[in-house]
Order: structure tokens, then sequence, then C-alpha cells
């Protein structure tokens, strides 16, 4: 898997461009506020052909660009639990993202649940669900190269907030513990927020922390 991130809004949200190869297609993974031109250099960089936006879960940082890609005609890949929130983005902590204008929401074109395949060009993430942040949270894990996008799930440094409407500390528990036991400790995680790239095994001394 080749795959770029950038860190971008009010929340300092990390947006992925991941890729098969140069010269092949591409996936977008949670375009945030004022990520499109770096998406679009990226993509060019990368000699790569954009065929979905995939979201992580549906919070509004990870959702808010959505549309500025469903209106060049790509898909949005997303787990069913969090539709409305896609569907609708909206901030429910003005505390943390002040109020932002409202922007169109997308409808998800292919739901991607536990056991799914997304499939980009020769690249087959497996999708791992793992509730507790949000209810739609998911982890794609690329197999073929021992890497994973991981969302708020986990972070280098600690986990995600489950102090959010619809968070549900024990999933998130249940989660992290699956995680921690199935997918191998050197796998370099690219997580929502904060530095990607280190280890599972790094970032569950941290997490233990919090479970
Ligand atoms: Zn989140």
């Amino acid at each position: 898997m080749h795959i770029k991130g950038g860190t971008f809004g009010p929340v300092a949200t990390n947006t992925y461009v991941v890729a098969d190869r140069p010269g092949g297609s591409a996936a977008i993974v949670d375009p945030a506020l004022g990520s499109q031109s770096w998406i679009e250099q990226t993509l060019a960089r990368m000699d790569v052909t954009p065929v979905a936006v995939i979201d992580t879960h549906g919070h509004w940082d990870h959702v808010v660009e959505n549309y500025l890609w469903t209106e060049r005609g790509l898909p949005v890949w997303a787990h069913p639990a969090d539709a409305d929130w896609i569907a609708a983005p909206a901030p429910f902590n003005p505390a943390l993202f002040g109020n932002p204008p409202p922007v169109p929401g997308a409808d998800i074109a292919v739901e991607l649940t536990e056991g799914d395949t997304a499939t980009i060009g020769d690249l087959e993430l497996k999708v791992i669900e793992t509730p507790g942040h949000s209810p739609g949270c998911v982890v794609l894990l690329d197999e073929a190269s021992g890497t994973a996008v991981v969302g708020d799930l986990v972070f280098a440094q600690g986990i995600g907030r489950t102090d959010f409407p619809r968070s549900d500390p024990g999933a998130m528990l249940r989660s992290l513990d699956r995680v921690f036991s199935e997918l191998p400790g050197e796998t370099p995680i690219h997580p929502g927020h904060g530095p990607w790239g280190t280890t599972l095994a790094e970032a569950e001394r941290f997490a233990r922390v919090f479970m």
C-alpha cells in the first residue's frame, strides 16, 4: 500500500490518500476541512486516479469535505451505523469545532462492514468493525503490506474519546482488545489524529493506560 497523509482543520484531523501503486488507483480517506487542494496535489504527485472516498467514521471533522468529491462523481464507502452523520455533517460539540457553516452531506454508496474487502485497484483493505468512539468506526487493514488505517480508535499516544453522543466506552475496550490481539504488533498505524507510522505495539503501551 502506498499512503500519504496530511493534517487539516480545527481539530487537526488526518486525511490520507491510499493507493495500490504509482499510476494506479486511490481512495481518499477522511477528507478533512481544507484538505482538498492537498489531496489534488497528492493524487497528481502519486499519479493515481481516485475511485472512492472512505470515511473511517461519521464524525464531522472526518466527513466534512466528502461532498467536494461526490460532486465529482466519487462514491462514499463507510459503515452504515454512522450513515446519518455522513448524510448531514454537523459538529455536535461547538466547544471543539466552533460553528462552521453547514455543508452538503453524502449517501453511503458502498457499506463497509465486518469482513468486507474494500478493493482499490490491486489494493485489498480488510474491514474490521471497531465501534466505541462512534458506532460506525472501522479499521482498514492491508494484509499484503501489514499496514492499518485506524481512524480514531487508537493514536500514537492515546485512544479515541468516548464521551461523545453515541460513544460506547465498553465497546471501545472490546474493539481495542480485539485489534491488539488480532493484528501483528509491528503493524504501522495511520490514525485520525496525531503522528502516523508508529507501530501498533508502541501505541498499545500508551493505550493500556486508558483501558
Ligand atoms: Zn472521531
